[in-house]
């Protein structure tokens, strides 16, 4: 636990407590015996590749790979309809521990330009593309080039022992627009003949990141002063926090994905019942009884709608982009800690550039 005072330790735990712990080992056996029975996804959608294929060789646009929707997203915003775009890491399975189907080395091996996150996310879809790409193709690690060593976060979920640092950087807008102006030097790079093209859409990118960045920024100032803390279930809010002077107060997930210790939730429970929050957040991709199980313990609304890389609604729909990722999980954040975000209501997270993208979001 990234706690900063680690509270009482589970010998002063009540009675009385020791029976919702018996609740909450219940629901964690539960869960652990849920998990072992999910499956990866196989992230390839064969025909949209197929037109996509014949589409790149016809028009000799550049091909792309990208990984998680919110990169993927960020990607389209730049390259619009110049690029062919395929996403390889379906949204709403655990990103971190996607291994891609042998059928994603196909798409990577057509691609021209391969963009990760990096930052040891997706280390199997890394893999792959190291070892099935074309000689001449490009990989892109954006979280690797956005920041310095000096600017990695760790925490619970991510501790340095591990030697990876918390690798969300795009839920701080401001990193999500050094992604975007790196994907448009790379792109402009590889195909000089649309540069312009590449830089227009960066620029209203840029104005649409100023604007959810001041409109978040006028938000988070809604929220009472002491409401201002974080307790997530899944660890993607540590840069967020750091630009909007919010406290992640703690993130309950262990660095292995699994369930968090009883120990750690009786130690969850003391933080919670002291500091007496109005809400802690769980996660769409990563559902938890557990923290449900502590906020009712503690008197807490439990808002499990964030999401990191899930993007709202399907393909095609103005929030299914980066720039709706983050509305939404702001419209869901600020009220339940008692703010509002009225300064976001005429915020348009649709597509920067005018047509139809090729992108393929695997579902
Ligand atoms: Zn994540």
């Amino acid at each position: 636990m990234i706690f900063r005072d680690p509270g009482t330790l589970l010998q002063h735990i009540s009675t009385a407590r020791l029976g919702w712990l018996g609740v909450i080992f219940l629901s964690l056996m539960l869960s652990a015996t849920l998990a072992c029975g999910s499956s990866s996804t196989d992230g390839s959608d064969a025909s949209k590749t197929a037109e996509a294929s014949a589409l790149s060789e016809s028009s000799g646009a550049i091909k792309v790979v990208t990984t998680v929707s919110p990169i993927t997203s960020i990607v389209e915003n730049i390259g619009g309809t110049k690029i062919i775009l395929d996403g390889v890491v379906p949204e709403g399975v655990n990103s971190h521990t996607f291994a891609p189907a042998p059928s994603v080395a196909r798409s990577i091996a057509e691609a021209d330009l391969i963009v990760l996150n990096g930052l040891r996310l997706e280390e199997p879809t890394l893999e792959m593309a190291r070892a099935n790409k074309k000689q001449e193709a490009v990989i892109l690690s954006l979280g690797d080039q956005a920041i310095s060593k000096d600017d990695w976060r760790f925490d619970f979920t991510f501790p340095e022992a591990n030697g990876q640092p918390n690798p969300h950087l795009w839920p701080d807008p401001m990193l999500a627009l050094r992604y975007a102006e790196l994907v448009q030097q790379q792109l402009a790079e590889m195909d000089p003949s649309n540069a312009d093209y590449y830089a227009a859409n960066l620029e209203i990118f840029r104005q649409r990141i100023d604007e959810l960045d001041q409109g978040i920024a006028t938000a988070v100032a809604t929220i009472p002063q002491v409401n201002r803390k974080l307790l997530t279930y899944h660890d993607s809010w540590a840069y967020f926090a750091l630009r909007y002077g919010m406290d992640v107060i703690g993130a309950v997930q262990p660095s292995n994905f699994s369930q968090p210790s009883v120990k750690e939730v009786a130690e969850l429970i003391d933080q919670l019942n002291e500091l007496k929050l109005p809400a802690v957040f769980g996660s769409e991709v990563f559902p938890s009884d557990v923290l449900e199980t502590v906020a009712k313990e503690s008197g807490a609304a439990f808002v499990d709608d964030l999401r990191d890389d899930d993007l709202p609604g399907g393909p095609g729909d103005p929030r299914h982009s980066y720039l709706g990722l983050m509305l939404e999980n702001m419209e869901f954040m600020i009220p339940a800690l008692g703010g509002t975000v009225d300064a976001l209501a005429d915020f348009d997270p649709s597509l920067v550039f005018s047509g139809t993208s090729t992108a393929n979001y695997p579902q």
